[in-house]
C-alpha cells in the first residue's frame, strides 16, 4: 500500500511526486513511455523561469532525480485499470501487478493530434513542432506554415508572424472554427497568408523539413517551401482510466476543482489531461504542486 500513487510521470505527475515526497508521503509513480512527458520533444525548453535555456529531456531526467530524491518509487509499467475499493482505497492494475492506493493523482496528459504522414515521426524537432510556443523562436526569420483551423491555430499563426518571416497557414476548409476575430487579425497580418481548402500530403527532408506538399479537394498539389511546420490539429487527452470517476467534458478533458480534486474523494488530476485554458510546462508543474498538496490534506 502507498499513500498516493501518480499515473503519468510528465512535469505535473513528477512534481507532484516532488511535493508529496518532501510532505512525507509515500509515492508510487507509473510512466509508461519515458519520464517527462510531452516535455521531452521539446529540443529547447526556454520558458521555464529561472532556468534560460535546459533540454526537454534534460529537464525531464532532472524532475525524474529530484522526486526520487523525495522517496518516490518510480515504475515504468502501463496503468491498465482503475478501481476504488469499498475501503476508498484505489486498486491499480498495471502490466506488472496491482498497486495499491490511498489516494491517486492521474497526470496522463494529452497528445497533439497529428498529421500521421510518412516521416512526421521522425521531423518532430528538426522542422515538425506541436507547440509554437515552445518552438517557434527557434524560426526567426524564416519561412513556416500552421496547420489547423481552430484557435490554436490562429493564435499560432499570430504568434509566429512576429518572429517569422512568413506564416502560411494551411487549413482543410474555408470555414474556420476559430473565434472569427481571430481570423480577421490573422487575415489583416501582412505576413500571414491563408490557403484553405488544403491538405498536407507529404514531407520532405531529411535531417530537417525542408518543402511540403499540398493537396486540393480536386487533387491539384503545390508544393511550399518552409524549414517549420506547426500542427495545431487539437490535443487529444487519454483520461479513460478515470472515466467512472469524474465527469468528462466535450473534448474528453477531466473536471475538476480548483484544489485539482474531481468527483472521487481521493481521486486527483493534474496537467494537460485536465479541463483548463492554458497548457504550458509551468501550468502543468503549478497543477502537480496543487493535486499534491490537496491529496496530502486529503490523507492527512
Ligand atoms: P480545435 O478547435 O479542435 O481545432 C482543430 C482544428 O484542426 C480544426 O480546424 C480541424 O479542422 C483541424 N483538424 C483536425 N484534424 C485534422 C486533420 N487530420 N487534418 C487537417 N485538419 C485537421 O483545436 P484547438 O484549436 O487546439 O482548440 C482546442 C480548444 O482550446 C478549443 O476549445 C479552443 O477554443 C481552445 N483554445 C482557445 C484559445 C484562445 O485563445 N481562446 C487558443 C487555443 C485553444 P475542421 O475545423 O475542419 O474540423
Amino acid at each position: 500500500m502507498t499513500d498516493i500513487l501518480i499515473i503519468g510521470g510528465g512535469p505535473a505527475g513528477l512534481t507532484a511526486a516532488i511535493y508529496a515526497g518532501r510532505a512525507g508521503k509515500t509515492v508510487t509513480l507509473c510512466e509508461k513511455e519515458g519520464m517527462g512527458g510531452q516535455i521531452t520533444h521539446a529540443h529547447l525548453v526556454s520558458n521555464y523561469p529561472g532556468i534560460p535555456e535546459v533540454s526537454g529531456t534534460d529537464l525531464g531526467d532532472r524532475l525524474c532525480a529530484q522526486a526520487m530524491d523525495m522517496g518516490a518509487e518510480v515504475e515504468f509499467t502501463t496503468v491498465t485499470k482503475l478501481t476504488r475499493q469499498e475501503d476508498g482505497t484505489f486498486l491499480a492494475q498495471t502490466e506488472d501487478g496491482t498497486l495499491q492506493a490511498r489516494a491517486v493523482i492521474f497526470a496522463g496528459g494529452a497528445k497533439p493530434r497529428t498529421l500521421s504522414l510518412e516521416g512526421e515521426a521522425q521531423l518532430v524537432g528538426n522542422g515538425i513542432s506541436y507547440c509554437a510556443l515552445c518552438d517557434g523562436a527557434f524560426f526567426s526569420g524564416q519561412d513556416v506554415a500552421v496547420v489547423g483551423g481552430g484557435n490554436s491555430a490562429l493564435s499560432d499563426a499570430l504568434f509566429l508572424s512576429g518572429l517569422c518571416r512568413t506564416v502560411t497557414l494551411i487549413h482543410r476548409r474555408a470555414d474556420f472554427r476559430a473565434e472569427p476575430g481571430l481570423v480577421e487579425r490573422a487575415k489583416q497580418t501582412e505576413n500571414i497568408r491563408f490557403l484553405t481548402g488544403c491538405t498536407v500530403k507529404t514531407l520532405y527532408g531529411e535531417d530537417h523539413l525542408e518543402r511540403l506538399t499540398l493537396e486540393n479537394a480536386e487533387g491539384l498539389s503545390c508544393t511550399l517551401e518552409v524549414s517549420g511546420l506547426f500542427v495545431a490539429l487539437g490535443r487529444v487527452p487519454d483520461c479513460g482510466l478515470i472515466a467512472d470517476f469524474t465527469r468528462l467534458d466535450e473534448n474528453g478533458y477531466a473536471m475538476s476543482a480548483e484544489d485539482c480534486g474531481t468527483d472521487t474523494p481521493g481521486l486527483y488530476v493534474a496537467g494537460d489531461c485536465r479541463r483548463k485554458t492554458v497548457r504550458q510546462l509551468t501550468t502543468a508543474v503549478a497543477d502537480g504542486t496543487v493535486a499534491a498538496t490537496a491529496a496530502c490534506g486529503y490523507l492527512g
